[in-house]
């Protein structure tokens, strides 16, 4: 059954693809890369052209650092896309700027001068902040473990962690060690699923360009890695049977003679199996 609390992802890099523009659909400036999410991916945005707006270097990073409110954004698509700003904000799954609540009380009073929007914004910095130290804790793991040596369980008990996540942590980091190696797009953790596999870069390429998400491509590693096992159990023991029987038909004798009409009726019995399935 679909899960029904999670906005459609439509894995589709077309999509993408036929969004991208060669100038900023905000200032009219060049624009080269990936268009923006106006929701985050992060945050459960889609890959749907009402939620993609193509931004110049600037303007994507002012939109990044929560500078540039989804709704000014939201209402550019509108316009290129023929619909009303509640209309796109439905479509993203994110509220129109009429739904906003009024603060009825002020339980964190740092923050009642926010205003609904502000709050998603900054709660999606935080989101991209938290993948950011990740990664400047892997990097600091990696020294502890590899360059000094340290056990990862001695240097969890000083960190108040896990062996396990210093492990990680490191394992990440040091898979994907330039920012350039790693998918600017893609979240700390589609990396560190990467990088548990034997072929990081080619997971982290096909995560990226099918956009999945961190399940789905937990998902196709697991049947890729566990079909291929499953074959490569098989057939090793094939192999060691195959070079058995050799074995007792060469030695020739009563051995020979019955693992002869053992296989045979073996055979038989396997192709009338085969027949009737
Ligand atoms: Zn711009
Ligand atoms: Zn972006």
């Amino acid at each position: 059954m679909p899960d029904l609390s999670k906005p459609v992802r439509v894995a589709s890099k077309s999509v993408i693809e036929g969004c991208r523009k060669p100038y900023c659909e905000r200032c009219g400036k060049k624009a080269s890369g990936q268009p923006h999410h106006i929701r985050p991916r992060s945050l459960g945005g889609s890959d749907i052209k009402e939620n993609l707006i193509q931004l110049c270097f600037d303007c994507h990073r002012q939109a990044h650092d929560g500078k540039i409110l989804y709704t000014e954004l939201a209402l550019i698509a509108a316009r290129r896309e023929g619909l009303s700003l509640e209309e796109i904000c439905e479509k993203i799954g994110w509220p129109a700027p009429e739904e906003v609540p009024e603060l009825s009380s002020a339980p964190v009073p740092e923050l009642s001068k926010y205003t609904l929007e502000e709050l998603l914004q900054m709660y999606a910095s935080l989101q991209e902040s938290e993948d950011d130290t990740r990664w400047a804790k892997g990097a600091v793991c990696l020294v502890l473990t590899e360059g000094m040596g340290i056990s990862s369980r001695k240097a969890a008990s000083w960190l108040g962690c896990s062996a396990s996540q210093v492990r990680e942590l490191s394992k990440t980091f040091k898979t994907f060690p330039e920012e350039e190696m790693r998918v600017p797009f893609l979240s700390w953790r589609h990396h560190r699923i990467a990088a548990g596999t034997p072929d990081p870069q080619k997971w982290i390429i096909a995560a990226a360009e099918n956009q999945w998400s961190t399940r789905q491509m937990e998902e196709r590693i697991k049947i890729f890695y566990g079909k291929a096992k499953e074959t490569d159990v098989f057939m090793a023991k094939a192999e060691k049977a195959c070079l058995l029987a050799a074995e007792v038909f060469e030695s020739g004798g009563k051995a020979a003679d019955w693992l002869k009409e053992a296989l045979i009726l073996l055979l038989e019995t396997h192709s009338r199996d085969a027949a009737q399935a």
